[in-house]
């Protein structure tokens, strides 16, 4: 087992920062996106983007089952992970990510973020996008994605652009729940 790395937290400005895209992707793009997803396992993430481990890279990992057996066998509780089964079919990586197309469409998801946490907050964005990426051989690639597997791609793609999911509350609320991590002292 990979050992997890520390994830980046608000208020740490590298959130707030862009992210480069992966020029070549070489033996140490490899190991980070290996220690990327084991530290999304580890925390308990469906996705997590470069940054929220402290490397500007364009660079997002995604696994989607974990999220649904989460829901489905224990009721959400975020610390309960430690028995689910880890499939490497569901593990996705994307390598300077592009959405090509965003559906006019939209949907509202409950977001979270392993950058902010112990906070949701409902979000609304388009319900199917079509992504362009790299894949961890290099390969050009394109899909599409709808409902949590958009939300999820979408979410990460904004931390490569320096936008996190609480950007798009009011001000108001996202101030509640950003005095609320700060309380917690969870940074
Ligand atoms: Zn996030």
């Amino acid at each position: 087992m990979i050992k997890p790395l520390p994830i980046i937290t608000y208020p740490n400005p590298i959130l707030k920062q862009k992210s480069q895209p992966v020029a070549k992707i070489d033996a140490e793009i490899k190991t980070l996106v290996e220690q990327m997803f084991s530290t999304m396992y580890h925390q308990g993430g469906i996705g997590l983007a470069a940054v929220q481990v402290g490397v500007l890279k364009r660079i997002i990992v995604c696994d989607l089952t974990y999220e649904i057996n989460n829901h489905h066998h224990h009721h959400h509780h975020e610390n309960c992970h430690h028995d689910l089964e880890i499939s490497n079919q569901t593990q996705q990586c994307f390598i300077n990510p592009v959405i090509i197309k965003s559906s006019s469409e939209t949907s509202v998801c409950k977001e979270g973020c392993l950058s902010f946490p112990d906070i949701r907050a409902d979000v609304t964005r388009p319900k199917t996008v079509v992504i362009s990426y790299l894949n961890l051989d290099g390969e050009q690639q394109q899909v599409e994605l709808t409902d949590l597997a958009s939300t999820c791609i979408q979410h990460e793609i904004d931390h490569l652009n320096g936008i996190v999911f609480v950007d798009y509350l009011s001000k108001l609320k996202r101030d509640i729940l950003l005095k609320k991590i700060l309380k917690n002292g969870k940074f």
